[in-house]
């Protein structure tokens, strides 16, 4: 089985800069001290724990733990081996991979370089299909749909819609000749087969290429423009494939990603042409689900992409048209997580249109104004709640304030709570003390749904590592801690003092194996982000997060440059160590007799005043470190 050569893996390394992989998933805000933090994508957080060091190629989470290099980055989040992860970074980055045989016998493996086929399959499909909605004279019916929806061509290339020809393997021809094989054609969702062979998924369709943030195309939505279309669906989308998950793919999210996270809102509309429509109308975060509802996977991209400094400031306006499918998603939203919801709004516009209607009837302006016009989710749903009740009845206004209620532990805002509940008594007509007395013992419920004041995430020194005897966060290792941050931050400014480090000035064994891999490997003679990486991969897989972390972590130290903290922090380890050093022989001075044992006293006697003087230094010089000339 062929492998890829080290020094390629090594140069994937170099190249694929750390934040630039993970900002493809994850906004990035600076922490300060050439560091960049976000939400982690690997467990669901509200405030960011993720931290990336550009100059150390290392990611460290310190809410669950996860960290690594670019390359393991890649592997967990998108679920790939390592070959293909490396592949993958190669291929974005430019490098050309060489591979060498290990003499193994080759088994049968999925092709690494699977998913980058589908991808150039995908690219060349979209174009295949642009250039027959350009210029193909079946395609006229495409063109004219288009126009009737209030694009022009320029629209239509902004967004690169194509047309897939009636003739059943027009697309599957156009491919293979490019050579791609049957086999990638239907993997990919470009294909089906059949008993007489294999066809085009898609014949006789206007189509929307759907991409991801890196504007590559991974699957189609395709509209129905024949009455003798064989499929059903109005809108048929891309089945799932290893490109396409539809539960976290989200229409136009290449186009809008940067302006969503730059104003810190996302429109969430219902169709392709609705996204279409809010772009035009220069409402530029506007993005939707493909034939799905929107989910906490949706949610998740969204989250990321609206980060704000240290906690998620986003809203997020979903556009319903107010039609009963339109509340129940409404309602199920409203469900799900609590900080989101609080940030929910609803755009409706009253007479039911969606927002490609709106535009074509009252042109752009209307549709900002609608999404202007949003208003909070809570809001939406206690209209719709209250509509279900008969408020002329006093029975019925009682369990409407009930039901009313409820949707006061969504709001974000504490101090809002109180205006909510003045309104619900408006509303019902009841006086506001009954609605607030309802609110108190809902309030009092362990079952109800309210806001928890518990922390969402948990502190960072929790998150250490598990180990026998005392745990490595414990606070008498906290100048081990700082210690293995100075040398994996800074190997290249620590070796200078390092070189009279040994195993033996650790004393967790934690701490202690990571020094010997540290050290073990060299230190390097300048920054190298491919140096933690490597020393990673030498450590057991327990001992990992620690070391990920401590590349990661802000040095404690008050010192005012860098090479002070890294000599000050090594320093204070050694004078640990030399005061350990100093208390053994101390003991076993006052347990030896100074006449019978007197060569022996003497000796030691002259190695104690030696440890001490030795002792002072260090500890002058642990103060403040070593100032760089
Ligand atoms: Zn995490």
């Amino acid at each position: 089985m062929p492998r890829i050569k080290d020094e390629d893996i090594q140069l994937v390394r170099e190249r694929a800069r750390i934040d630039e992989v993970v900002e493809s998933y994850v906004t990035l805000k600076s922490a300060g001290g050439g560091a960049r933090k976000g939400l982690c994508p690997f467990h669901d957080e509200k405030s960011p724990s993720f931290n990336v060091r550009p100059a150390q190629g290392f990611y460290h989470c310190f809410g669950c733990g996860a960290g690594g290099d670019s390359i393991k980055f890649l592997m967990e989040i998108e679920g790939l081996p390592f070959a293909e992860a490396v592949e993958r970074l190669a291929t974005k980055f430019g490098i050309q991979l060489r591979y060498e045989e290990d003499g193994r016998p080759s088994g049968p493996r999925r092709d690494p370089r699977q998913r980058q086929r589908l991808l150039e399959a995908h690219a060349a499909a979209g174009e295949f299909y642009a250039a027959q909605l350009g210029s193909a004279a079946e395609a006229q019916v495409a063109r004219q749909f288009i126009k009737d929806r209030g694009f022009d061509q320029s629209a239509a290339e902004h967004f690169t819609l194509g047309y897939a020809p009636k003739d059943r393997q027009s697309l599957t021809g156009h491919l293979k000749n490019k050579g791609f094989t049957d086999e990638e054609l239907v993997v990919g969702g470009l294909a089906r087969r059949t008993n007489s062979g294999t066809f085009d998924v898609f014949q006789g369709r206007l189509l929307w290429p759907i991409k991801e943030m890196t504007g590559e195309i991974i699957g189609f939505g395709a509209r129905k423009l024949y009455d003798d279309d064989f499929m059903a669906g109005k809108y048929v989308n891309t089945s799932e494939t290893p490109l396409y998950k539809k539960t976290q793919v989200l229409y136009g999210i290449d186009l809008a990603r940067r302006q969503i996270s730059g104003a810190s809102q996302a429109v969430v509309v219902e169709g392709y042409t609705d996204v279409m429509a809010c772009h035009q109308a220069g409402v530029t975060t506007a993005i939707a689900t493909c034939g799905t509802a929107f989910g906490e996977g949706h949610a998740r991209i969204l989250r990321r992409l609206m980060l704000d400094h240290d906690a998620f400031r986003g809203e997020v306006v979903f556009t319903f048209d107010g039609d009963e499918a339109g509340q129940r998603a409404a309602v199920k939203s409203f469900e799900g997580d609590e900080e989101f919801v609080g940030q929910t709004y609803v755009a409706v516009e009253p007479r039911g249109m969606d927002p490609c209607d709106l535009r074509m009837a009252d042109g752009d302006a209307a549709v900002r104004e609608l999404i202007a016009s949003r208003i909070p989710l809570y809001r939406f749903v206690l209209d719709n709640t209250l509509k279900q009740y008969d408020l002329d009845r006093g029975d019925q206004r009682v369990d409407a304030v009930r039901d009313a209620v409820q949707l006061a532990s969504a709001i974000r805002d504490a101090s809002k709570v109180d205006a909510f509940l003045r309104e619900v008594a408006g509303r019902i007509g009841v006086e506001v003390e009954q609605v607030r007395a309802e609110h108190q013992k809902n309030k009092g419920k362990p079952a109800a749904p309210s806001r928890s004041s518990a922390p969402q995430d948990a502190p960072a020194g929790e998150a250490a590592p598990v180990a026998t005897g005392p745990s490595f966060g414990a606070p008498q290792f906290a100048d081990e801690r700082e210690a293995l941050k100075a040398l994996a931050q800074y190997p290249h400014l620590a070796h200078e003092f390092a070189v009279d480090l040994d195993e033996d000035d650790f004393t967790h064994p934690v701490s202690r194996e990571i020094f010997t891999a540290l050290k073990g490997h060299g230190w390097p003679e300048k920054p190298d982000p491919t140096w933690i990486p490597r020393v990673s991969e030498l450590l057991p897989e327990a001992l990992r997060p620690v070391l990920s972390r401590a590349a990661v972590e802000p040095l404690l130290a008050q010192e005012s440059t860098t090479v002070q903290v890294v000599s000050s922090s090594i320093f204070r380890l050694q004078v640990l160590t030399v005061g350990r050093l100093v208390s053994d022989l101390k003991s076993r001075l006052q347990r030896t007799n100074p006449i019978d044992e007197a060569d022996a006293y003497n000796r030691m006697f002259g190695e104690l005043i030696a440890l001490e003087q030795q002792h002072r230094e260090l500890r002058e010089k642990a103060v403040g470190g070593v100032v760089p000339r």
